[in-house]
């Protein structure tokens, strides 16, 4: 677990969260702040900073996949759009790499 890090603390259980999928190495919560009917963040369970910190790593990428898979099954989705933010300037806020899942409305794009 990574000092300070918000997402660490919410699969350590140390700061509660609304739980929509969980496997041995992923968990999904619904996002504080959602963006669509349907907004989860989908999480590798092990401290990563962002998706080029999780691309040296096959076996927790292939896990976040799978993990989204089973986010959007959990939740109804047959289709969703998936976002994972890189750096700041992308709009990334917290430093644990997830997955947006968005869903339950069109989506605009380009998203802006
Ligand atoms: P980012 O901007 O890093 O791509 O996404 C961070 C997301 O985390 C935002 O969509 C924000 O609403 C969400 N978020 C921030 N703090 C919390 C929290 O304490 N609990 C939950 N469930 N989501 C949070
Ligand atoms: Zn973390």
């Amino acid at each position: 677990m990574a000092d300070d890090c918000l997402f660490c603390k919410i699969v350590a259980g140390e700061i509660p969260a609304t739980k929509v999928y969980e496997d041995a190495d992923t968990l999904a919560f619904a996002d504080l702040n959602p963006q669509a009917p349907t907004h989860v963040l989908l999480v590798p369970k092990r401290h990563f900073a962002d998706i080029l910190e999780l691309s040296a790593d096959p076996d927790a990428s292939a896990a976040v996949l799978r993990g989204i898979r089973g986010t959007a099954d959990a939740a109804g989705l047959s289709e969703f759009r998936t976002a994972f933010n890189t750096g700041a300037q992308a709009g990334q806020t917290v430093f644990h790499v997830h997955a947006h899942v968005l869903g339950g409305r069109r989506m605009q794009w380009p998203p802006g």
